[in-house]
């Protein structure tokens, strides 16, 4: 993971304001604040980003939170991923072609190593004529918390797609 020690205070020169400014964007206050964010909480929706990012900034918007992760995934900084059922989960583009596990019953989102390291991981046996740039795998489970609920109340039913995560 990326060192964070050093990002607690918001200053501008830094790691964070330096991948800001090798993408090619302006570094601004909020861009810094949703970039720390995202850095410290991986697969964040954006709510939950505006949320912390405006503790911060009492300025900042919700429209303002979408537009720095519109220009983010534009650049190619952030990542969105959208797994079926969830909304739009944001995380720092790392390159590493990684992909993720998601929890049917709580929702919870872990990464996965990419076992090849590099898009497209996967070669699929007929692309129909289209060149392949990257292949996302969504591998769906129960993450150890949900198995242990469950194995504790076997007896009540209904374990799956239970809006909760934290
Ligand atoms: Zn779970
Ligand atoms: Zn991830």
């Amino acid at each position: 993971m990326v060192d964070t020690e050093r990002t607690r205070a918001a200053e501008p020169p830094g790691p964070l304001a330096d991948s800001i400014r090798a993408s090619g964007l302006k570094v601004t206050a909020p861009r810094l604040a949703v970039l720390r964010v995202l850095d410290q909480a991986p697969h964040s929706t954006a709510e939950r980003l505006f949320a912390t990012v405006r503790a911060e900034l009492p300025g900042t918007s919700l429209q303002a939170v979408y537009g720095v992760l519109a220009a983010f995934t534009g650049a190619g900084i952030a990542r969105k991923i959208e797994p079926a059922g969830s909304p739009a989960l944001f995380e720092r583009q790392v390159g590493d072609n990684h992909h993720h596990i998601v929890c049917t019953r709580c929702g919870a989102v872990h990464d996965v190593d990419c076992a090849v390291g590099e898009a497209p991981c996967l070669t699929p046996s007929n692309t129909a004529g289209f060149t392949v740039h990257t292949a996302e795998v969504t591998y769906w489970g129960l993450c150890p918390d949900c198995q242990a609920a469950i194995s504790s109340t076997s007896s009540s039913p209904s374990p799956l797609l239970n809006k909760g995560a934290q």
